[in-house]
This record gives C-alpha cells, sequence and structure tokens, in this order.
C-alpha cells in the first residue's frame, strides 16, 4: 500500500456539514493540504484570527494580500512575522497542545476553529512533532493557526485508520543488546523494516558490549555497514561509545525502539543525567490538565534536539506493509529481485529465484535471508 497516497485521500477532507457555509474558495488551509508544494503566491486570501482575552477564537477574515515573508520562512502564505510565531508541539492533551517556541520556552495553545473542523481520518488534526504557527494570546497562550506539512510521520494503523504518532522523526534508533538479552538480529531487521518503511533513518545501536568479546560481533557490524547503516556498539556501564552516541543525538529528532532491558533507559540517562527528572515534571504537568496525556511526546534534550517518548512504539509492529513490499525494505535483497524468472516472486520457494541464488553462492547474508522469511510468514522476530 502506498502510505502517500493513502494520506493525501485522507488530507483531501470535506468540511463537516455544519462548517458547509463556511466554506472559502480561497481557504488556504484546504490548498495546503492538497497541495505542500503550491506554489503559496497563489494564495492572496489570508486569513487571522483575532482573540480578546485568552483563547476566544472570533473569526475575522482579513483578506490581507499574501506577501514574500519578510523573515524568510516562506513555508506558508500570509504569515505575519509580528503576530504570529513559529514552533513545535512538544506534546497534546486533549484539544490543547504545548508548544515549544523557537526560543525554547513553552506555553499551551488551543487550535483554531477552522483546523479542527477540518474532518480527517486522524483522532487529533495537530500531531506531537508538527511543526506549527500560532499566534500568542494573553500570557503564555497561544491559538495554533497553521500547521506545516509533515515530513516522515511515524504512524499505527488501528480498524483501518492510520493514527500519526509523531511527525517530522528524524532518526530511529534500534537499541539491542549484545547480551542479556541475547541479541536478536531478526528484530533489528524487522525494526529496519519499520525505519525504511516510514523513511525515518535507521541507526542501530548494540548496547552491553562490555558482556561480550567486540570481535564476535565484527561480522554483524560488517553485514549492516555494507548496507549502508550506521552501526554503533557502545556500552553504558563502560560508556564505551558514548561520545559517538552523543553526537548522534545532537540536534535530531529520535525515537528509540527495541526490547525491553536492552539499556534504553540507561542510554537515555547516560546521555542527559536530568531527563529522568524532567520526564517526571513532564507527566506531573500533565496531570493538571483535563486530560491526561496518552501520546507520544518530544523531549527536548540540552545538547539540541529531542527524543521521541512513545508509550507502545517499543513494541512496535509493521504498519501496513504487506508481505510483497517486504524484500523492497530489505537493502540487500532488493537489488536481486528484478532477476528472478518470476515477476511476482516471493523469493520463498520459485525457482529461478535471484535472491535464493545470491544466498546460494554466499552474495546475500545467509541469516539475512533467513530473517527476510521470518517476516515475510508474519512470525515474530
Ligand atoms: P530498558 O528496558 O531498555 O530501558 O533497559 P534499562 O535501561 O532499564 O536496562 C536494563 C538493565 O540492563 C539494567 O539492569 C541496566 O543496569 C543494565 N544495563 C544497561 N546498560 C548496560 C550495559 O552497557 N552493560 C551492562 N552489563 N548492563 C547494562
Ligand atoms: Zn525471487
Amino acid at each position: 500500500m502506498n502510505k502517500h497516497k493513502k494520506q493525501k485521500q485522507k488530507i483531501r477532507a470535506e468540511f463537516r456539514k455544519r462548517h458547509e457555509t463556511r466554506r472559502r474558495k480561497r481557504d488556504f488551509t484546504q490548498q495546503f493540504a492538497r497541495d505542500p508544494a503550491a506554489d503559496t503566491d497563489e494564495l492572496a486570501a489570508g486569513e487571522r484570527v483575532s482573540g480578546k482575552g485568552d483563547l476566544t477564537r472570533k473569526r475575522t477574515v482579513v483578506g490581507a494580500q499574501s506577501s514574500a515573508d519578510e523573515s524568510g520562512l516562506s513555508v506558508a502564505p500570509a504569515i505575519d512575522p509580528v503576530t504570529m510565531r513559529h514552533g513545535r508541539v512538544l506534546r497534546i492533551h486533549g484539544l490543547a497542545s504545548v508548544v515549544e517556541t523557537d526560543d525554547g520556552s513553552t506555553l499551551r495553545c488551543a487550535t483554531r476553529g477552522l483546523l479542527k473542523s477540518l474532518s480527517t481520518d486522524q483522532r487529533h488534526v495537530l500531531a506531537v512533532g508538527d511543526f506549527v504557527w500560532f499566534r500568542p494570546v494573553g500570557s503564555g497562550e497561544g491559538v495554533v493557526e497553521r500547521i506545516e506539512p509533515r515530513q516522515r510521520v511515524l504512524s499505527r494503523t488501528s480498524r483501518g485508520r492510520q493514527h500519526v504518532l509523531v511527525a517530522n522523526v528524524d532518526q530511529l534508533l534500534i537499541v539491542s543488546s549484545a547480551a542479556e538479552p541475547v541479541l536478536k538480529p531478526n528484530l533489528i531487521d524487522r525494526l529496519l523494516v519499520t525505519g525504511e518503511r516510514s523513511r525515518i533513518r535507521p541507526i542501530i545501536c548494540i548496547n552491553k558490549v562490555d558482556l561480550v568479546d567486540p570481535a564476535e560481533l565484527q561480522p554483524m557490524v560488517g553485514v549492516y555497514g555494507q548496507m549502508g547503516y550506521r552501526i554503533l556498539l557502545v556500552s553504558m556501564v563502560t560508556r564505551f561509545g558514548l561520545e559517538r552516541l552523543r553526537h548522534v543525538f545532537k540536534d535530531q529528532a529520535t525515537v528509540l525502539a527495541g526490547q525491553s532491558g536492552v539499556g534504553k533507559s540507561s542510554l537515555l540517562n547516560a546521555i542527559e543525567p536530568e531527563l529522568n527528572l524532567r520526564v517526571r515534571t513532564v507527566s506531573q504537568d500533565s496531570q493538571k490538565g483535563r486530560h491526561t496525556t496518552t501520546g507520544a511526546q518530544l523531549i527536548p534534550l540540552k545538547c539540541g534536539g529531542y527524543v521521541v517518548d512513545t508509550p507502545g512504539v517499543r513494541q512496535f509492529q509493521l504498519w501496513d506493509v504487506s508481505a510483497a513490499e517486504v524484500a523492497g525494505f530489505y537493502r540487500d535483497v532488493r537489488p536481486w529481485v528484478n532477476h528472478c524468472r518470476y515477476p511476482n516472486c516471493t523469493h520463498i520457494h520459485e525457482d529461478g529465484c535471484a535472491v535464493k541464488d545470491a544466498v546460494a553462492d554466499g552474495r546475500l547474508d545467509a541469516r539475512r535471508y533467513a530473517s527476510y522469511c521470518h517476516l515475510f510468514a508474519g512470525e515474530d522476530a
């Protein structure tokens, strides 16, 4: 299934009936959603929401001419850099969201009525990780007016619907351990497919190398390295590889995945010792609101960048990946598939299969092929 096709269909949303009369010819939100790359100069009519006091939502269509953005931020039409500010959604509590401004402060935002009235298949119009434009109202509050087009979305499909867990994730840190629990390369492969599927750069991190002879890991490092994946060997006990790891996190939005016990919490604490404390602060503050945080959140790092904390994401499922697609997400299998005798070859049992031939003469790693067969069959890693 082509996720992007699917998303586009969904975004081409209709207003709900009760908003029908408000439909405007040049609604930038619609236009923006339809084609994020559309030439924004064409969208001459601007719209602003004006509010008096906290979070009122009085609509004023000002019809301002869209000007070239003086701040150079030409991501959306009719941005007024004087009244609007740019930020990123760190977390969502019910209908409100916590937005971090570009200067690092946070404020609570409501979402503009019009954005909410777009009916999409997603539970929330806003997603954690979204880059937004908002208008400050009162002190420490604002109204989100514009959502920038999303890149690299981490999503989950439930009951046939795609739910965005986090938007604009830069990389997927696949955490595994060399021992205790035993290294599971099949799980790494499964997570690599997940990364490839969402176009989120996967990085492999093998923790607890203090428990093994690092030479044992070299063949595996070679296999993944040859495919172009970055693979880091680390130990949170000896702090081996910690500086390189810190560098990996810097200025990126990173989501961690891996089975429990491999050392993800230890790793985060090593990267930023105060993280524990801050995570606790975050959950305390969410209790103040009417709604508690159920979804993901972005946790800003001192070194720059974010850690994406997503309950449930650590037990990754393969979203929307059909068996037939799996080969395309195996970087080392993919080059052979066009040479198979049958165009719909599954590379499992067919004669004249170039993938199996590649395994037979050692050009494709046998362990990787075995993990492909596992995944194809839908078996657990
Ligand atoms: P998580 O479930 O992935 O968050 O894993 P934790 O961070 O809770 O770690 C699980 C256990 O592994 C803890 O007892 C840690 O002390 C231990 N651990 C973490 N990193 C290392 C390491 O590099 N070497 C060794 N030997 N143990 C580690
Ligand atoms: Zn084949």
